[in-house]
């Protein structure tokens, strides 16, 4: 018999709903009670459209599939990021989710990369890419399962609609019994022994009570803010972008499969391709452009518009804890990192799995609390380290943003990262890292970063032996980007059908 037989979560937005939906199923059969509290009157964010590949995990262990997803969000596949502008106002590179030819006797490819340049070879790194070939040629395929070689090695997630997504997932969530209350909280009761969370009271007059709630109230953080008072670690010294403005424009074609983010006066804007529309923002630092002067500039640089840009001001961080008594933050209430490298859903996922684990099931023991902390911290500080990075080596000159973002300094954890990579081609991985080697890899080169000098290993290779290798594996990823659809052709087979 559990301790906690009855569980809240405050909020129907991305967060809310996906783990309304993941526990549901996970604790179907049980006696635990769940229901969602989310109030008519306040909106959800409503952005949040880009993904990671593991959306696509945790989808499928809901019983989804692709297809199904991909209809009912009206999504398109997403193979990486192209970040156009970022080293310099003319350059433009890809993260794929995916790696960069072929490791051999343990040496990452980079060296015999480095080795085949130092002896007169121009083919640039991508091209040994198979999810950049595939993304920079329009063209989209599923992986092959498991592959012989690591150069077939991509992955691919999602552009969704991020509404659309939150209704099939509250669909879904309702069906296996998840009580779903439309109101307001205007009052938190705390007990007064413990200060533990008693009660909620709703603005229709209904009390609800619970043993465990989870807060999934956004940048309003209902509970484990405002109630619970567990403060916030600003991190703006870091990351500088604390703003932004957004807006749909109608879709065009041929549809990427990946997101775009290009480089702008004071930040970057984003552009993510749906069936029916695209995605458009701007995140941008307020110290460095004016409100008014940045919606100015992003509409500017958009065609179609849909929709007048809506604003949000954020503040990057994340909650000093994100377990604190019987309250546990997921999504925007626990903490928020700028949507570069599209996370936020990624951390979403990654907190469900935890608190799966490390549910309370024989009470609020420390052990189980502190672990979910120190996890989700490290989570946290590893993803902020890998966006600085896109900032740290940039080397435009056009304004004092990114002149500001070349000199700051960085934290140590990432220095010691950069240096090791420069010095030694050394990838140093730390844990709970979401980014694996070949995405530091895919920035490091996007920015021309590269080691000082190749793995001495190297030169045991025969010079001909090396170019006759890289050879067939640019011709082996030629050969598959050219058998592979259209991304649109492929999508085409998808489309939601609305006869
Ligand atoms: C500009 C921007 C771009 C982004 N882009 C991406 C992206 O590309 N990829 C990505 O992964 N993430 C992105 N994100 C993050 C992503 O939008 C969020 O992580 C995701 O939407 C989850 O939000 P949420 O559910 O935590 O909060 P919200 O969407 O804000 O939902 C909060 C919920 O709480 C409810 N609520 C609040 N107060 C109360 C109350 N008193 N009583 C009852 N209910 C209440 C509201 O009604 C709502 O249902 C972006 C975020 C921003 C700001």
């Amino acid at each position: 018999m559990s301790y906690v037989k009855s569980l809240v979560i405050v909020g129907g937005g991305t967060a809310g709903w996906m783990t309304a939906a993941s526990l549901a199923q996970h604790f179907r059969g049980t006696n635990l009670s769940i229901s969602l509290i989310e109030s008519p009157e306040i909106d959800t964010v409503g952005v949040g459209e880009a993904t990671t590949p593991t959306i696509r995990n945790f989808y499928k262990s809901l019983g989804m599939n692709d297809e199904q997803v991909l209809t009912a969000t009206n999504g398109t596949c997403k193979l990486g990021i192209k970040f156009d502008g970022w080293l310099n106002e003319s350059s433009s590179f890809i993260h794929p989710f995916g790696s960069f030819g072929q490791d051999l006797k343990n040496v990452n490819f980079i060296h015999y990369w480095l080795k085949a340049k130092s002896l007169g070879s121009q083919t640039k790194f991508d091209e040994y890419s198979l999810g950049c070939m595939l993304a920079h040629n329009n063209k989209f395929s599923q992986p092959i399962p498991n592959p012989q070689s690591s150069l077939a090695v991509f992955d691919w997630a999602l552009h969704l609609d991020a509404k659309l997504f939150a209704n099939h997932l509250k669909e879904y969530a309702i069906e296996r019994d998840v009580k779903h209350h439309s109101d307001t909280i205007e009052h938190v009761g705390l007990k007064k022994d413990s200060g533990y969370i008693d009660s909620l009271t709703l603005a229709s007059g209904k009390t609800i009570t619970a043993d465990f709630f989870i807060d999934c109230s956004g940048f309003r953080s209902v509970l484990i803010g405002k109630a619970l008072g567990v403060p916030y670690i600003d991190w703006s010294e870091l990351l500088l972008c604390d703003s932004a403005y957004f807006a749909p424009s109608a879709s065009t074609k041929p549809t990427p499969p990946y997101t775009q983010v290009t480089a702008r006066t004071a930040g970057w804007q984003w552009r993510i391709p749906l069936q029916h529309r695209t995605g458009n923002g701007y995140v941008y630092s307020s110290k460095f452009i004016d409100d008014e002067t940045a919606k100015t500039e992003l509409l500017a640089n958009l065609e179609d518009v849909m929709d007048e840009p809506k604003f949000i001001r954020f503040t990057p961080g994340r909650r000093e804890k994100s377990w604190y008594k019987n309250c546990v933050a997921i999504g925007l209430s626990s903490g928020f990192l700028e949507p570069l490298e599209s996370t936020s859903i990624a951390l979403i996922e990654t907190a469900i799995e935890r608190v799966k684990q490390l549910f309370p099931t024989n009470g609020f023991d420390p052990y189980i609390i502190d672990e979910y902390n120190e996890v989700s911290a490290l989570e946290y500080e590893r993803v902020r380290d890998f966006i600085i990075l896109h900032y740290k080596l940039n080397q435009r000159k056009d304004s004092e943003f990114w002149s500001k973002c070349r000199a700051m300094d960085i934290p140590d954890t990432l220095d010691k990262k950069i240096n090791l990579y420069k010095h030694r081609g050394y990838f140093l991985r730390y844990r709970w890292e979401m980014f694996h080697p070949a995405s530091w890899q895919a920035i490091y080169s996007g920015f021309n970063l590269y080691p000082k000098s190749y793995d001495l290993s190297v030169d045991s290779l025969p010079n001909d032996y090396l170019t006759t290798s890289l050879n067939a594996m640019k011709e082996s990823v030629t050969n598959f980007v050219t058998n592979a659809k259209d991304h649109d052709d492929f999508l085409r087979t998808y489309k939601r059908d609305k006869t």
